[in-house]
């Protein structure tokens, strides 16, 4: 695999990265996973405009300009002819020199940066899709700024081995009995035909395939509600499902054991998830 690390394209053997740097010791550091479908990458300017608000949040500088980053993605994606997978792309504080608690100088200490490529055949058409997620329901006991995309991912990677422990697929957070979001990616239920996720505020990540699912529910003339739900309310949903870049919408048909309507994918995750994969193949670039 082809890699870029801070201005070089390097086989992965010989990329490098600090000791010091403050993305590796302190977990300061914003990321962007972005899906391509036909060598082509899906909501782009999505992920980059939310990895501008991500920096921005932590008083960080962007090390490359906007129009960089694509080719840096695109030049990526065909030097390791990517058809299906994901770019991911960190953006770190950048290397002090030594370890210490207060932010470097930006003006002094740049940003660095690491973008590499997943390929993952088929990414669209995915047999998890056509059985559904069964997810367990586990504390909510993150950080308050969730809606910064940062690289703190100890307590996701525990939720999921959480759920792997229980033989199932993913663990929904839940905080004063209301469900905030998956490890890795937002939660909806269905009920009475009413597609039911949390509002945005920093209790979420501020979702890029969420706004777009959105905005084609609305636009298919679906009724949306932006509210928290209740752990309870999603065991006697019709349906649920969630959200993420690299998974598009994944139906959920058991929650904490408790199965959903039929135990099938439902009809609303299955048509989101069909309208989101065939427009964002469309716009991608
Ligand atoms: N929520 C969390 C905690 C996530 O980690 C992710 C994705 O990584 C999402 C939601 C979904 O965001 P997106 O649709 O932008 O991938």
């Amino acid at each position: 695999r082809i890699v870029y690390v801070n201005g070089d394209f390097v086989p992965e053997e010989e990329a490098k990265v600090s000791v010091f740097d403050r993305g590796f010791l302190m977990a300061d550091a914003v990321y962007e996973v972005t899906s391509v479908l036909g060598g082509k990458l899906l909501d782009f300017p999505g992920h980059l405009a939310r990895l501008h608000r991500s920096l921005s949040e932590l008083g960080m500088g962007s090390p490359v300009t906007d129009a960089e980053l694509l080719a840096i993605h695109r030049d990526l994606v065909a030097r390791n002819g990517i058809v299906d997978g994901l770019v991911y792309l960190q953006v770190t504080r950048g290397n002090p020199g030594d370890r210490d608690f207060t932010f470097p100088d930006p003006a002094v200490v740049k940003p660095g940066i690491v973008l590499f490529t997943q390929s993952k055949p088929g990414l669209a058409d995915s047999p998890a899709a056509r059985a559904g997620w069964r997810v367990i329901s586990i504390p909510d006991i993150r950080w308050g700024r969730r809606d910064i995309k940062t690289v703190q991912l100890l307590y996701p990677s525990m939720g999921k081995m959480m759920a792997k422990k229980a033989g199932v697929d993913d663990a929904w957070f839940v905080e004063e009995g209301k469900v905030t979001e998956g490890t890795s990616n937002n939660a909806y239920i269905v009920k009475g035909g009413r597609i039911i996720t949390r509002d945005l505020s920093s209790d979420i990540l501020h979702g890029i395939t969420r706004a777009a699912v959105l905005r084609f529910a609305r636009e298919a003339q679906m009724t949306v509600e932006e509210r928290a739900f209740t752990l309870e309310e999603a065991k006697e949903a019709d349906e649920a499902f969630i959200t993420s870049a690299s998974a598009f919408v994944m139906p959920v048909v058991e929650i904490d054991g408790v199965r959903l309507g039929s135990g099938a994918p439902g009809p609303v995750a299955t048509r989101l998830r069909d309208i989101y994969i065939e427009e964002s193949r469309k716009a991608a670039v």
